[in-house]
């Protein structure tokens, strides 16, 4: 693993990572946001992957092994965890 970021940085990402995953958690809740299915096998049982924290609704639903696989092709520190995995 290749990890430049200092720790202030690392934790301002996380604050970011918290609050967008928050958002669309509260989302869901509401009834404003859903749940969709693995945008590449359509599992119905996903976890939400987040591009940019910065942008919190931008959320891709992905199962648990695209979520994966998708986080291998990425930068190991672009890791978005899996929080809002469980939710209703
Ligand atoms: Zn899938
Ligand atoms: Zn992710």
């Amino acid at each position: 693993m290749n990890r430049k970021m200092d720790h202030a940085t690392w934790m301002e990402r996380g604050r970011r990572q918290k609050r967008a995953l928050r958002k669309v958690s509260e989302k869901i809740k509401l009834g404003k946001m859903t749940r969709g299915p693995c945008i590449v096998c359509g599992l119905p049982k996903t976890e939400g992957h987040h591009d940019d924290y910065d942008k919190p609704l931008e959320v891709e639903w992905l199962c648990m092994t695209h979520h994966r696989a998708l986080h291998k092709i990425l930068r190991e520190d672009q890791k978005c965890h899996d929080a809002i995995t469980g939710l209703n």
